[in-house]
């Protein structure tokens, strides 16, 4: 039986580790250590239980079993367990655009931008209905060429994910019509990030802020709510407006922090989610369904903490249901007294939520084109159980802007490397290599030594990497740029992946994914992706890699040094190891 030696890097989630096991509360790293040994079908894609004749498996060393009831082989199993990822992961960002298409059309909010945001609405809904017709503006034109003559531009919601789901239901499409589905799902999805993060600049502005992140900003003294998850950015702002006129503490976990003007500081990262409950210095908590643990809700009954679904607001009207939830609120502050506050020390300051019109994306061009700087990695996604929590993201942070790696990130990725210092400005000069040190002083004011870009659900990383290769007079493929989903989880972070690799973004993903029981399809998205976009999806199946070795693999990708896993890799122009 294989177990994790050290659950987490932070201190803070740490505390609580012991407190549990004193406690006897059981949280995600002890489900995990249950669950071991890990399904080896499940994991390589070679199980299916799509209909009621299953579940079936393709045995990889027997003569027998190859195939499900169905006649599905390995490789429709894998192809398929993937496109099945691809298209939850994107429903996942078309349901928070339309959750927030329907807040904004209620007129709860008034847009800071009127026109602008029924502008993005009309985009919104003709991308629902019609599809991508009217996104064309939105992305470079040879990135449409190429998806264009891939076959895999969206037509709409209608016509591409109801086919792509049906895939999986039945019919003879092949490892290479199917990945084709699983791409044009995964583009519709970063379609919805581009229009969502249009949106909420239209209506509620964008602008960077430092604030403030980890356990130790919440408080003893104030009745405090927690929101949890991805959820309509209305809502949000409706709690917090009712959460500020009677003084109550409103913060995030999962959640996008930056709502102007209000900020929900983010109190921890995925992976230990359910540690902010333990300190008893929750009262409420609002949750949605996206990237929150079902866990939450036993261990808020554990501390008394009221729990909120979004759901269960659908259809009332916000003034009243958010006062009542301020209400709950103060009411649970009062009756929970006798709970215990056990806040640990752990702060940090953030500078967080910039996007390329606050950085001179010209200069960062520029130290590309003149070699200043090595190239660009892109920190991406959550945390995995399976690692250490955040030590994958600190450590490559730490090895890439020492060897002039210009790092940016997004979303709980960002939240992971702020809770150590990485996006507080007044700490840049300790972690960075000259080359990123100069173009930072140069790029902007104030910088971190990691610069946050958003949640994922805004597009901030494509909105960058389109300005970036306007200013570099080079197509998106053709730049030193690689993203890192460095401790994977959610199926939105698979589609994201992709997307990122449509754009032309060779792309390591952390843990694995299941494709690596068939190799043809391993080789098939190798070839797509090469051939169609020029990019790779680097997926490593060595689970006893640490991550430094990690973050030296991809350093030797920056640096041009040949290595035979990454031989093939678009934009180098390998020299010779030694
Ligand atoms: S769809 Fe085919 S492979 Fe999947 S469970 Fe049913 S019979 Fe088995």
């Amino acid at each position: 039986m294989e177990f994790i030696q050290k659950k987490t890097a932070d201190n803070a989630a740490e505390h609580f580790l012991a407190k549990a096991a004193d406690r006897g509360t059981k949280l995600a790293w002890d489900r995990f250590e249950g669950q071991l040994p890990e399904c080896g079908f499940c994991e390589s894609g070679l199980s299916c239980r799509d209909c009621l004749q299953g579940p079936c498996i393709s045995h990889p060393f027997r003569d027998v079993n190859k195939r499900g009831v169905c006649g599905k082989d390995k490789d429709i199993l894998a192809v398929q367990t993937l496109l099945k990822l691809v298209l939850k992961g994107t429903m996942a960002s078309l349901d928070q655009v339309s959750d927030f298409v329907e807040g904004v059309a209620s007129g709860a909010v008034k847009p800071k931008d009127k026109a602008e945001a029924d502008r993005i609405v009309a985009g919104i809904e003709a991308l629902l209905k019609e599809g991508g017709a009217g996104m064309k503006k939105a992305f470079p034109k040879d990135l449409l060429a190429a998806w264009e003559e891939a076959g895999i531009y969206p037509q709409g919601v209608a016509k591409d994910l109801f086919k792509a789901s049906q895939k999986v239901e039945g019919g003879v499409a092949g490892v290479e019509e199917t990945l084709f589905w699983a791409f044009k799902a995964a583009l519709l999805g970063a379609f919805a990030q581009r229009l969502q993060g249009g949106l909420k600049k239209a209506v509620f502005g964008a602008a960077p802020a430092e604030i403030e992140v980890n356990m130790g900003i919440l408080k003893k003294d104030t009745a405090t709510i927690l929101l949890y998850g991805r959820f309509s950015p209305v809502l949000k702002a409706k709690i917090a407006a009712a959460a500020a006129k009677k003084k109550v503490n409103v913060a995030g976990v999962c959640t996008d922090p930056l709502l102007s003007p209000y900020v929900f500081a983010p109190v921890t990262s995925y992976g230990s989610q359910e540690l902010p409950l333990m300190t008893g210095a929750v009262d409420l908590i609002v949750t949605g369904d996206q990237f929150v643990h079902p866990s939450v809700a036993a261990i808020a009954a554990e501390y008394n903490t009221v729990v909120v679904p979004t759901e269960t607001l659908k259809g009332r009207n916000p003034e009243a249901f958010t006062n009542e939830i301020v209400e709950k609120a103060l009411n649970a502050f009062q009756f929970r007294s006798s709970v215990a506050r056990d806040i640990p020390e752990a702060k940090e300051s953030a500078l967080m939520g910039l996007s390329a019109a606050d950085l001179d994306v010209k200069k960062i061009a520029v130290a590309l084109n003149e070699g200043k700087i090595k190239g660009i990695a892109i920190l991406a996604g959550t945390n995995n159980v399976k690692f250490t929590q955040d030590l994958p993201f600190v450590t490559m942070a730490q090895e890439f802007l020492k060897d002039d790696i210009l790092c940016i990130s997004e979303g709980d990725a960002s939240v992971s490397l702020a809770k150590y210092g990485f996006l507080n400005p007044r700490q840049c000069g300790k972690h960075c290599g000259d080359g990123v040190a100069k173009l930072l002083k140069a790029a902007g004011s104030n910088l971190p030594a990691v610069l946050d870009l958003g949640y994922a659900e805004n597009g901030g990383v494509a909105e960058f990497l389109f300005a970036l290769s306007a200013a570099a007079k080079k197509a998106v493929k053709e730049l030193p740029v690689l993203a890192c989903f460095a401790e994977a989880n959610r199926s939105a972070e698979v589609a994201e992946a992709l997307g990122l690799v449509a754009m032309g973004v060779s792309t390591f993903f952390w843990p694995s994914l299941p494709v690596t029981g068939s190799p043809k399809t391993m080789e098939a998205l190798g070839k797509l992706c090469g051939e169609k976009f020029g990019a790779r999806l680097i997926v490593h199946t060595d689970k006893k890699m640490e991550p430094l070795a990690k973050a030296r693999m991809i350093l030797k990708v920056f640096n041009r040094v040949e290595d035979p896993i990454l031989k093939d890799h678009p934009w180098t122009d390998w020299k010779t190891q030694g």
